[in-house]
């Protein structure tokens, strides 16, 4: 027999169920398809297609090791599979389920199309979450609306075995074209500091976080300038490592149950998103929103000078490496949805723009979560900037590294804008803070008095 393994999030030859379970025929084709509706739309950013591309070459030189390679091709994934099929014979196509309005179509479009041609479409769960979307629901409803429950029941769930990567693949010849260059599929400048793509760049990065970092984390997650959290994200993002892989080996250490449990939160969103995916554009729970139009104000926060010293270290972190922190995002984010009082849509979207992990699940329900439209309990909590400032950077190494006008004050002038002098910030060419706190908090208090 003869099967093609489809590549999507899963860029990895190490825990693939979809290349494990195909690499079992006599014949295999490992495909990726550079999908053009997904590159030009909002995922085609230089930031996710550089780190794409290097994880595409990665992926070809670890197929290469085992006496395969890689099959590139670009279109339409549904018709270049159905493509490939009737130029190989293929009886057979595996795929990983994905959870977005947009994969859910796929998948019944190359069903759909499959069967026609008699081929049998295989479609592999927990590839790219540690627990599928509909394993772990509440009687009665199809996914968790609240964390706490969702991850209670999510422990005592049984996961998978991680499998190991194949020994030797058989690819038979097919055409495929050469990794393009990435100005040949996106315009635009990557940010000077992003991480390199890749499986063998994220298992160096998951070796060194089990071996050495993770011990601190259950205390240091949250310290901006310490720095750490394991990083994994876009590896995550891009399925260079395995979630599933990363639960199995985590000890019982605070530490490693600490890292567990956020890597739950990645099935949580997605879980969500599986079951409604029109939440990743419409409120998942209405407040009645009236938000503000202000596009001055929603260009000084995507620039990162708002005259808040936290929330600007946040947004240049974002611009200088298409990362942020978890605490930064939580920071800027409810700055844009709760102070600025900004649609939560403008705010995912620029983040879209620039984040190397950028994915729907994950950036649009954690853009709703905070706006309170999502499935926060407390939808109208406000994080006030100074005061987060105090909390989690309070020695100021973040803003002092982040917004170098500002490295040599004092702490407590570089964290509160109200300590320092007009004349001083002038001089410094630093702006003026764009809002005031407590009025900005009247006014998101007395619109969601009102819904
Ligand atoms: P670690 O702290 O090391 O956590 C390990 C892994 O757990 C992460 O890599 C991630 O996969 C998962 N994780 C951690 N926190 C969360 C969370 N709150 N929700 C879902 N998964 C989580 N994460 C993305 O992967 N992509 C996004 O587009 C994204 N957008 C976000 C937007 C906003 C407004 C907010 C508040 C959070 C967003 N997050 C997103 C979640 C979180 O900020 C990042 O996953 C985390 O900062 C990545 O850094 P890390 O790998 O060092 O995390």
């Amino acid at each position: 027999t003869t099967a093609i393994s489809l590549f999507t999030r899963d860029l990895r030859v190490h825990d693939n169920p979809v290349l494990h379970h195909a690499a079992r025929a006599a014949n295999v084709v490992p495909l990726f398809v550079l999908d053009e509706a997904v590159l030009s739309g909002a995922f085609g950013s230089p930031n996710r297609v550089s780190f794409l591309l290097d994880s595409l070459a990665d992926l070809n030189r670890s197929l290469e090791s085992r006496g395969g390679r890689l099959v590139i091709r670009r279109g339409d994934p549904v018709a270049e599979v159905c493509q490939l099929v009737s130029e190989t014979g293929a009886e057979e196509v595996h795929v990983a389920r994905d959870v977005s309005g947009y994969a859910q179509k796929r998948e019944d479009r190359l069903r759909l199309e499959l069967s026609a041609r008699h081929c049998v479409l295989h479609v592999h769960e927990a590839v790219i979450t540690t627990q599928p979307p509909g394993a772990v629901v509440p009687s009665g409803n199809d996914h968790f609306a609240v964390f706490t429950p969702y991850f209670r029941r999510w422990c005592e769930q049984q996961t998978r075995a991680v499998l190991p990567a194949p020994d030797v693949l058989r690819v038979p010849e097919v055409q495929g074209r050469p990794l393009p260059g990435r100005r040949a599929l996106c315009d635009g400048e990557v940010s000077p500091r992003v991480l390199r793509g890749g499986e063998s760049e994220g298992r160096e990065r998951m070796r060194e976080w089990s071996a050495a970092t993770v011990c601190e984390y259950v205390h240091a997650h949250d310290d901006l300038a310490a720095d750490a959290t394991s990083r994994l994200s876009p590896y995550l993002h891009f399925g260079c490592v395995s979630s599933t892989e990363l639960v199995v080996n985590a000890g019982p250490s605070e530490g490693e149950q600490a890292f567990v449990r956020q890597l739950a939160w990645r099935d949580f969103h997605h879980q969500v998103l599986a079951a409604r995916p029109a939440s990743s554009e419409r409120d998942y729970r209405t407040r009645h929103d009236q938000w503000r139009e202000d596009p001055g104000a929603l260009h000084a926060w995507q620039r990162g000078s708002t005259g808040y010293p936290i929330v600007d270290a946040g947004m240049r972190q974002l611009q200088a490496e298409g990362w942020m922190h978890n605490r930064a995002r939580l920071i800027t984010a409810s700055f844009l949805t709760k102070t600025l009082y900004l649609d939560w849509r403008l705010g995912a979207a620029h983040f879209l723009d620039l984040l190397v992990d950028g994915d729907i699940a994950n950036n649009n329900l954690n853009w709703q979560w905070v706006a309170g439209t999502g499935t926060d309990t407390r939808p109208n909590r406000v994080l006030n900037p100074v005061r987060q400032a105090g909390r989690y950077d309070p020695g100021g190494d973040y803003v002092r590294f982040h917004v170098p006008e500002l490295a040599d004050l004092p702490t407590e002038q570089l964290l509160d804008p109200d300590r320092l002098q007009p004349t001083e910030r002038r001089r410094r060419g630093y702006p003026a803070p764009i809002v005031d706190l407590a009025e900005a908090r009247e006014r998101f208090m007395s619109a969601r008095g009102r819904g």
